[in-house]
């Protein structure tokens, strides 16, 4: 097949969850779509942007498990280019954070693929926003750590993750004990303000806070779920005062996390 017919594929950011932090951009390319290949993170709200006959192709994990794996997902994209489509790869947050997207792009340029990284409002800072909490704060953090808990060979460095003025830790969710009990053994202190957002900036987030010491319990008996980061700094005190953001409802006519918050702290 030419070059001249091939499609194109944008890795397209579909924002943290609520539907309207989707960029133009990302609802312009839905709207010319030939194909949507997307993630579980992605609100179904956001999917509405595509043409009535898109094909919409879901490649989500669930669990924690793999449904699709990450190379079918590269042979999908380049299939689907080469058969003169356009092609949107939907991820949550920003393509290029956490999201593979790297990968994906690696596998195109191989393959000779035109491709466009499209990005997303990344729920690095999004997320604890919703909740309450700026990531920096004059004379309280002046850098960010964003780090995963999970990760394919060993695991992070701990020491160094410790000694992040703010930390942001993707994908906590069932590591949270071990994730906390880490950062205190390298000297974090353990009365260090902490909070895990779940499901931040859909309809149905939830915050739990307690001191480094305390959350991952805390966490545990409000049975918090995926996705959910952990936040750990003394940014995470600010919550207290910003009380206005919680009136804040949170997606389109969500709840406000005010009202997941009385029943979970
Ligand atoms: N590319 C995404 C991150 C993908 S990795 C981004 O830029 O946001 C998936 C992890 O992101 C989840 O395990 C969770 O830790 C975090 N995450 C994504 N959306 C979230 C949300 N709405 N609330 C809480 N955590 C979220």
């Amino acid at each position: 097949m030419s070059r001249r017919s091939q499609g194109c594929v944008y890795l397209v950011g579909a924002g943290p969850g609520d539907p309207e932090l989707l960029t133009l951009r990302a609802a312009k390319l839905l709207g010319s779509a030939d194909t949507v290949v997307h993630d579980r993170l992605v609100h179904p709200a956001v999917l509405e942007h595509a043409r009535p006959h898109a094909r919409l192709l879901y490649v989500g994990k669930e669990g924690g498990g793999e449904s699709v794996r990450q190379e079918d997902i590269h042979t999908l994209l380049v299939t689907q280019a080469r058969l003169g489509r356009t092609v949107v790869r939907l991820k949550g947050g920003d393509p290029f954070v956490f999201g593979r997207g790297g990968e994906e792009a690696l596998a195109l340029e191989a393959a000779g693929i035109a491709y466009e990284v499209v990005p997303g409002v990344s729920s690095v800072a999004a997320v604890p926003a919703a909740a309450g909490i700026p990531v920096t704060h004059r004379g309280l953090a002046g850098s960010v750590t964003f780090a995963t808990g999970h990760r394919a060979e060993g695991g992070p460095d701990w020491a160094h993750l410790a000694r992040a003025e703010t930390l942001v830790l993707f994908m906590a969710g069932d590591r949270l004990e071990q994730a906390t009990r880490s950062l205190m053994s390298n000297g974090r202190a353990a009365t260090t303000p902490a909070a895990v957002v779940e499901a931040g900036t859909w309809e149905h987030q939830r915050v739990v806070e307690a001191t480094l010491a305390d959350i991952a319990t805390r966490a545990r008996e409000a049975q918090l779920g995926s996705p959910a980061l952990l936040v750990v700094g003394e940014v995470v005190s600010l919550r207290a005062q910003l009380r206005s953001l919680a009136q804040r409802p949170v997606a389109s006519g969500g709840s406000s996390f005010l009202k997941a918050e009385g029943s979970h702290e």
